[in-house]
């Protein structure tokens, strides 16, 4: 079931032919579904296993993320997991204010294609790889990154602690704004007006949704422009002089996503979790793992939050596997594995001697997280000290030793900021 997506970018559309049986379900602007309460808006994204729309909920006259998932067994069966999951997330946190996605309702669609699992989730905005990609990857200002970095913590924290659950696939693809960068893009600051029916002649899905769509948008567009103006402001970053687009204006509270490769703590299924990138290194050894490798994938998130670029990013090289160049870059920034832990795990002797060095790479160029924030990224001696000061242990290679998210919350790097947790419905303060 583990799957590091390349899920739904605006770039690209899911392919054509994934729409069969068992595969995607065809939906059209204005289709219904749970006997006529949620109708289609639009296609807000689309994943390996499903394609998810914005609907209009006529029960409750509000939006909501409606995720549709292919029909086949196997993506039923993770629909259900998920689905089991994201259950228990709900029901334990009834005022909603935990930093995590909300499960609304769900139920079967049945259609051409075969009976889909539908779920409908709170509308959430952009993800976090796309706020990086707004500040042109350079990075956020620290503040936002403390900002987040302490709502990501409070989600962790709830599934670590309250409900057993290890996320198993943290990145910034998989933690959501509640609000979209772009105002346009919102249909409540937007001021949308539902589509509550299928237009007329648009019976294959044809240009006639285009073209409402585009009137549409351009609706919304006129709707917006006064909000969207002050979005566009640039700034000097300090020292390297490359300009780094300000967040002033944008709401970057947020919640965790994506459950489909959760797990329960006492039960982890899969011997492989998480992205390549975000990957700890017990998960690599096959040492086991626990709570702790959601740790290690938060402080590789944070680390490009502030840096606009991923902390590891291996390769296969000649004679070295990706998973040796992984291990290699992990020690060049945090020195040099303990052989006890170097060799404790089921693949050790895959990548270590016995002595615990690298079998393959030998010559290691060290240097330290706050010295290469210093030089890589032009941080201040004071934001690169204090900000490796909070990094540090979550990056330690023994998974015990880590930081709690509980912990975490507690740490100097985060005291006096202030996210306001609550409300999760999109809205113009
Ligand atoms: P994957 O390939 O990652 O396993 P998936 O089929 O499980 O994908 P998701 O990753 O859950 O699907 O969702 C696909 C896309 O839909 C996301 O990348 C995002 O753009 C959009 N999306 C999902 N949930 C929401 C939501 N609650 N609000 C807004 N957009 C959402
Ligand atoms: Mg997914």
């Amino acid at each position: 079931m583990y799957a590091s997506s390349s899920s739904g970018s605006e770039d690209e559309d899911e392919s054509i032919d994934s729409y069969r049986k068992g595969g995607y379900h065809a939906v059209r602007i204005g289709d219904s579904f749970h006997a006529g309460r949620y109708i289609a808006q639009r296609k807000l994204g689309w994943g390996q296993f499903s394609t998810v729309w914005l609907a209009y909920d006529t029960k409750n006259s509000d939006y909501v993320a409606l995720k549709i998932q292919k029909s086949a067994p196997q993506f039923s069966q993770a629909a259900l997991h998920e689905i089991e999951i994201l259950s228990a997330i709900a029901d334990s946190d009834p005022s909603h204010n935990k930093c995590v996605l909300r499960l609304i309702d769900h139920f079967k669609h049945a259609g051409p294609n075969g009976q889909h699992l539908c779920m409908v989730l709170e509308l959430l905005g952009d993800t976090l790889l796309r706020l990086i990609k707004y500040t042109r990857y350079k990075g956020l200002e620290l503040n936002k990154v403390r900002e987040i970095s302490k709502c990501i913590l409070i989600g962790l924290d709830y599934l670590h602690r309250e409900l057993g659950i290890i996320h198993s696939d943290l990145k910034p693809e998989n933690i959501l704004l509640v609000s979209t960068i772009d105002p346009v893009k919102d249909p409540i600051r937007s001021s949308l007006t539902p589509i509550l029916e299928r237009p007329e002649g648009n019976q294959n899905g044809g240009s006639s949704i285009n073209i409402i769509e585009k009137k549409l948008k351009r609706r919304a567009r006129r709707a917006v422009a006064r909000i969207a103006g002050r979005r566009d402001s640039t700034m000097e970053s300090e020292g390297n002089g490359k300009t780094k687009r300000s967040l002033d204006g944008i709401d970057v509270r947020c919640r965790v996503v994506d459950f489909g490769n959760a797990c329960w703590g006492d039960k982890p299924f899969a011997d492989e979790i998480q992205t390549r990138q975000y990957r700890a290194p017990e998960v690599i050894l096959r040492s086991g793992y626990s709570f702790s490798a959601d740790m290690w994938s938060f402080a590789c998130t944070a680390f490009e939050l502030a840096t606009g670029e991923m902390m590891f990013t291996p390769n296969e090289g000649q004679g070295f596997s990706e998973d040796e160049d992984h291990l290699a870059l992990m020690m060049e920034l945090l020195g040099k594995m303990p052989k006890k832990i170097a060799i404790g795990g089921a693949l050790s002797r895959e990548y270590f001697d016995r002595h615990g060095d690298l079998k393959r790479i030998r010559r290691l160029k060290y240097t330290s997280l706050d010295q290469f924030l210093v030089d890589k990224y032009h941080f201040s001696t004071s934001d690169a000290k204090e900000f490796a000061d909070f990094l540090s242990p979550l990056l330690d290679f023994a998974p015990e030793k880590r930081p709690t998210a509980e912990q975490s919350l507690q740490h100097p790097w985060l005291s006096n900021v202030d996210v306001a947790v609550g409300m999760s419905k999109l809205q113009i303060d």
